[in-house]
């Protein structure tokens, strides 16, 4: 942004801004823009356009020229901000989780809708349970909505996991909620074998080798919640063999995929030998999103 020999008002700012960032190949300028702005001056985007023509100050000049910069380095908006909006919810984020993504509200609708589904209505408590929940984003959204169920959360860092304690703390005051650290299912006892009603999981599964073609953005985020292995599907062979274990007979495995392997991950449940009932919801953009399936009885 040129110097500050002039006023600039709110809508300066904004237009200013929008245009360096497309100028600069920043994705999504103008929302960038609204954003980082809102977030500098501590109001909420929408009520940019209501004090359009308010001035900034030097320091609010200055605080937002260094979020630019970051911006336009390729750094996500979330992180810049520290939060993301997802279900209802702004949940706290930092560069130790990955950013939640739209396409994972179709993991949580689905789960939710099997949820409510029969046997919704049985006295007894149910049990869930999410491997590598990261910002705990998908298991908060589901105890919002479901009172009744006892979930349990795990991650592998411990970093992941003080974010999602501290989105639990705004989002689960009723500690539904135990999140606790653990390698895949390696802290899982012989006593939880067979317990869960549900498994849900938004599993790494990027190609190894694909990681670096994806968006610059990407490579802000943890590599180890993206990197999926060789074939992208190393977590998901490792949880539908998991989950044969800890899910009750009956019990629904839900796992978010990529938009292109519907067809590979079929296959794969297929080899796995434990399941029926396998179906795929599709996301917003029509891509087959969520597998789901039942544990054999
Ligand atoms: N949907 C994410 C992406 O393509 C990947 C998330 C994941 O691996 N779970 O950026």
């Amino acid at each position: 942004m040129p110097p500050d020999t002039r006023v600039w008002t709110i809508l300066d700012v904004l237009s200013w801004t929008a245009t360096f960032f497309s100028d600069h190949r920043v994705e999504a300028p103008r929302v960038s823009a609204e954003l980082l702005l809102a977030h500098v001056l501590g109001i909420k985007r929408l009520d940019l356009y209501l004090r359009y023509d308010q001035p900034l100050t030097p320091d609010e000049l200055a605080a937002f020229r260094s979020l630019i910069s970051r911006r336009k380095a390729g750094e996500p908006v979330a992180y810049i901000l520290g939060e993301k909006a997802f279900w209802s919810m702004d949940l706290v984020v930092t560069p130790d989780v990955l950013i939640p993504r739209p396409d994972t509200e179709c993991l949580v609708e689905t789960a939710l809708s099997f949820l409510a589904g029969p046997g919704s209505d049985t006295p007894a408590e149910r049990w869930v349970l999410e491997p590598a929940t990261g910002s705990g984003a998908v298991v908060l959204a589901l105890a919002k909505s479901h009172p009744g169920c006892r979930f349990f959360a795990f991650d592998r860092s411990t970093a992941a996991l003080a974010v999602a304690r501290k989105n639990a703390v705004r989002y689960d005051p009723a500690h539904r909620v135990v999140f606790f650290a653990s390698d895949w299912f390696s802290a899982l006892g012989n006593s939880a074998s067979g317990r869960f009603d549900m498994i849900v999981a938004n599993p790494p599964y990027v190609a190894s080798g694909d990681i670096d073609h994806l968006a610059p953005e990407i490579g802000f985020e943890p590599r180890m919640a993206l990197d999926g292995g060789a074939d992208g599907l190393d977590p998901v062979r490792h949880i539908l063999q998991a989950a044969g274990r800890f899910l009750k007979p009956g019990g629904r495995l839900l796992i978010e995929i990529g938009w292109d392997q519907k067809e590979r991950v079929a296959q794969v449940t297929e080899q796995a030998g434990l399941y029926t009932a396998v179906g795929f919801a599709k996301d917003l953009a029509g891509h087959h999103r969520v597998v789901h399936m039942q544990r054999a009885g």
